[in-house]
């Protein structure tokens, strides 16, 4: 499965939402997660974030591992998004800070 990590907190730009075929992305106030139950492992998340917050389970670093299943809880608990949102106030500069 795919695997929404801390590089999202902060910027939410949700770009995600309009490549993946099957509504794998929920949200919550500070950041989008993914249903592990649902995603097909398409890849097609991961290449779409602006600032690289997706990666496939397997190819996560050791001290990012947390974040499966921080994602498998928070899917259970947040609602399913199905369109884009804004991005958050000062996504644009936690991007540049980033590198991006
Ligand atoms: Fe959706 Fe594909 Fe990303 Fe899984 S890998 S969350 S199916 S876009």
């Amino acid at each position: 499965t795919y695997v929404v990590t801390d590089n999202c907190r902060g910027c939410r730009y949700t770009e995600c939402v309009t490549v993946c075929p099957v509504e794998c992305f929920h949200v919550d106030d500070a950041m989008t997660y993914i249903d592990p139950e649902n995603c097909i492992d398409c890849g097609g998340c991961a290449p779409a974030c602006p600032v690289g917050a997706i990666e496939p389970d397997y190819r996560l670093a050791a001290d990012k591992k947390f974040w499966i299943d921080v994602n498998r809880k928070r899917a259970a608990e947040t609602p399913v998004l199905s369109a884009r949102l804004a991005p958050l106030p000062g996504a644009d500069a936690r991007k540049l800070a980033l590198g991006r």
